[in-house]
């Protein structure tokens, strides 16, 4: 589980550069800022939706919610539906789901839509990109393929037949915190 984020672990989780050198939520320099696309909800009920970078402060104390959530959200929602859990316990997982998903940085960054593997009635761990071809092939042969819910590979998958994703970071890998279970998801730019 990683020390700072519960669903990045600690070697996969980037930094935002230079380039942003406050917090968007508090003003803080010297901090580490991490990428965050989303909405500030204020006591007074006002929402700020021009966040980008937070620090890792604000992120877990302040009320924080991503742009366009509701995508993920139906995710989760529908992930847990095929869970055995009853209504009522679905309900208040999904809570927590909800909850921790909006706590988490956009790390990594999804190049279509938010998709953190989900597995165990929790969301699953972003471990890193592949960096060559060796843990590309690692990364993505005998592990599940996610798409929103697990899903056949196609062949387009196969990477050493269809060769290589034009780029690394289209590539994210996931691990199970609880059954060990590895995931990788493939979006494509
Ligand atoms: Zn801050
Ligand atoms: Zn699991």
């Amino acid at each position: 589980m990683g020390q700072l984020f519960e669903l990045i672990a600690d070697h996969a989780l980037e930094k935002l550069d230079d380039y942003y050198d406050e917090c968007h939520v508090c003003d803080q320099t010297a901090v580490d800022l991490y990428r965050y696309q989303g909405k500030l909800h204020l006591e007074n009920g006002e929402i700020d939706d021009d966040i980008y970078a937070v620090c890792t402060d604000c992120l877990l104390t302040k009320k924080l919610t991503h742009s366009c959530d509701f995508d993920y959200i139906r995710t989760i929602t529908n992930y847990l539906a095929t869970s055995s859990l009853s209504i009522e316990e679905q309900e208040s997982m999904r809570q927590i789901l909800i909850e921790k998903y909006q706590k988490t940085p956009d790390v990594p960054l999804f190049m279509q839509y938010v998709d953190r593997p989900l597995c165990c009635n929790d969301i699953t761990m972003f471990t890193g990109h592949p960096t060559d071809k060796a843990e590309l092939y690692r990364m993505t042969e005998n592990v599940i393929y996610w798409e929103k819910q697990i899903k056949e590979k196609s062949g387009g998958y196969n990477f050493r037949e269809s060769g290589n994703p034009e780029s690394f970071r289209e590539v994210a890998s996931f691990q199970c915190r609880h059954c060990g279970r590895n995931y990788f998801t493939f979006q494509f730019t």
